[in-house]
């Protein structure tokens, strides 16, 4: 399996390191051309206002057609990308999930922290590193929550795309990046 990870900003190695893990195969994509032959993609934490200003207009809409078409995984800024509507301030989404996210939502004090939930993804907690993260406030009907903080989905999934609002990169669990190699292996459920 061969997955691409968005790495024009932001922590793209740690993804890196856990597909292969995983024992996938991981491609840096810098530019359209890298996105050719992927059996799935990661859009890695950041700055989301830095990814669309990095992106040239054509990888922005080679990576708006691969994001419709072919398994994908956001994580917190990468979230934000493909979400359908963006908040704090407005930015465009890719609309490649029905969510509604804000933008640093979770306040200054509460801005990074390290926080446990039960999560679709078996009985061990998960753990989830939060870092300026964005909040999930709308998840369309399509959308299935995975993991929850409190009241706010953190782990959702639609179609062939996933999102998380943390981290999972970060944390020694590997459950999530697995659940991702699953759903490209496998298709939709
Ligand atoms: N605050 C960032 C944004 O709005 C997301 C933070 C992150 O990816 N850790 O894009």
């Amino acid at each position: 399996m061969k997955i691409g990870v968005l790495a024009l900003q932001g922590d793209f190695d740690a993804h890196r390191r856990r597909l292969e893990e995983l024992g996938a195969e991981a491609v840096l994509v810098r530019n359209s051309d890298d996105l050719e032959n992927l059996d799935g993609l990661i859009i890695p934490g950041g700055e989301s206002t830095a990814f669309l200003k990095l992106l040239s207009e054509d990888t922005l809409e080679t990576l708006n057609e691969f994001v419709h078409r072919k398994p994908t995984f956001g994580t917190c800024a990468g979230a934000i990308m493909l979400a359908r509507e963006v908040e704090n301030p407005r930015q465009p989404g890719l609309n490649a999930i029905d969510i509604s996210i804000r933008r640093n939502a979770y306040g200054r004090q509460n801005d990074s922290t390290i926080l446990e939930t039960a999560s679709a993804l078996g009985s061990e907690p998960l753990e989830m590193v939060f870092i300026r993260a964005p909040r999930i406030e709308r998840v369309g009907k399509g959308v299935e929550v995975l993991a929850s903080r409190d009241r706010d989905p953190v782990l959702v999934r639609q179609g062939q795309v996933m999102a998380a609002t943390f981290h999972p990169e970060l944390s020694h669990d590997t459950r999530v990046h697995a659940e991702f190699l699953k759903l490209v292996k496998n298709g939709s459920k």
